[in-house]
């Protein structure tokens, strides 16, 4: 792989850095100019990558970032992104000094929260955070209208803490039955009347609200998804207003050939048993790589056809039945196009019984991103070292 990078094995991701900034370009024009969009990059940009996707946010008119964890918010900080980050989870009371110091904003999501972290804020600078209503998610937030009272009054009078932003979370934004949202909603607007002065930032839209529900906008939104170029769920798809950009795709090369007579075996229990001659191709790939073992069947991409994996798949490699001889070095696509050919990220999905987020999410550290841009690409990373 010397002329695409940095690492030694025949396996990598691609990240076209184009259609991430296309699909954030796309929802910018839709959106009134004074909603704003926090680009969701948790979980290392949802396989993606978080520096390279939280570049070309802000590039294509996202003006936040949003993360899980606090880890996720000072790796982005460590690796230079100076524009405000929005931890969404649970961050420590006696971490909030650390926040403080990285310039980050957490989130306060219970009363007890406010008082624990009090102990640890620095007397010189201010911790700036978002409170977070559980509306119905149940998952973190405050729930009733007193408490939410407190914690205003609470961080109104000290001023080494400042309240920047409120937001809540859909459950059911995704699907086509609108009941649940709307009380959702309804919840959120009932809860907020209650402040005694609005924050800056008021928000509870994530992908599938912001692009279906304008009355959801309040002033930002918080995309994720969406920004990748996937669906948020296969009900909404036909409702979505432009068509998404898939940025993600997966490559390996054929490592090694070989022709079986009929009745030898592949892999792992000698489950899988030639019917006759055949072309096999062996692929380094994996289930340490998140290419699981119940992706036993799927289909891969060879000479732009589809051809099946045959047999368990192990640790490192697979196998692939081809219908002739091709050569060694030759690109399989698991993930991506080729010519006509196209396996989505929801296939794998559909698979492997479960949602697209999930998919690149699964594809672990030990395959190589590589970027995109522009058709070329653009970033050479040696993935064992750091950014
Ligand atoms: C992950 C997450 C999002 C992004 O959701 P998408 O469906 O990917 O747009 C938004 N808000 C919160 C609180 C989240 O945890």
């Amino acid at each position: 792989m010397t002329e695409q990078g940095f690492f030694y094995r025949d396996t990598w991701a691609e990240v076209d850095l184009d259609c991430i900034h296309a699909n954030v370009a796309s929802v910018k024009k839709l959106l009134p100019p004074q909603v704003e969009i926090i680009a969701v990059v948790k979980a290392n940009g949802y396989g993606h990558g978080d520096l390279k996707v939280a570049e070309s946010a802000l590039k294509a008119g996202a003006s936040y970032l949003a993360v899980a964890f606090m880890d996720e918010a000072i790796a982005l900080r460590n690796k230079g992104i100076q524009a405000p980050i929005l931890v969404l989870g649970a961050s420590r009371p006696e971490d909030a000094a650390l926040a403080v110091k990285f310039d980050i904003t957490i989130t306060v999501f219970q009363k007890e929260w406010v008082d624990a972290a009090k102990a640890y804020l620095p007397n010189d600078k201010v911790l700036s955070v978002h409170i977070k209503l559980d509306t119905g998610m149940g998952r973190i937030g405050i729930r009733a209208k007193e408490e939410l009272a407190d914690v205003e009054q609470m961080i109104s009078k000290d001023n080494r803490i400042e309240l920047e932003g409120i937001f809540t979370h859909f459950a059911t934004a995704d699907e086509l039955d609108l009941t649940y949202f709307q009380k959702q909603i309804e919840v959120f607007r009932d809860m907020l009347s209650v402040l005694k002065s609005r924050p800056k930032y008021v928000h509870c839209s994530n992908s599938a609200a912001s692009l279906r529900f304008p009355s959801a906008h309040f002033n930002a939104v918080r995309l994720g998804i969406v920004m990748y170029g996937l669906t948020p769920s296969p009900e909404i798809e036909p409702e979505l207003p432009f068509a998404l950009k898939e940025a993600f795709s997966l490559h390996s090369r054929l490592v090694h050939m070989k022709k079986l007579t009929k009745g030898e075996k592949v892999s792992y229990g000698a489950t899988y048993e030639t019917e006759e001659e055949e072309w096999i191709g062996t692929i380094p790939i994996g289930y340490a790589d998140g290419w699981i073992r119940r992706l036993q069947g799927q289909e891969v991409l060879v000479e732009g056809k589809r051809v099946p994996i045959v047999g368990r798949i192990c640790m490192d490699q697979c196998m692939v039945k081809l219908p002739h001889f091709v050569p060694v070095g030759t690109t399989v696509t698991l993930i991506g196009k080729q010519n006509n050919e196209f396996i989505s990220v929801n296939e794998i999905a559909k698979k492997l019984e479960t949602i697209n987020y999930e998919v690149p999410c699964i594809i672990s550290t030990r395959v190589p991103r590589l970027y995109k841009q522009g058709g070329k690409i653009v970033v050479l990373k040696n993935y064992l070292l750091p950014e």
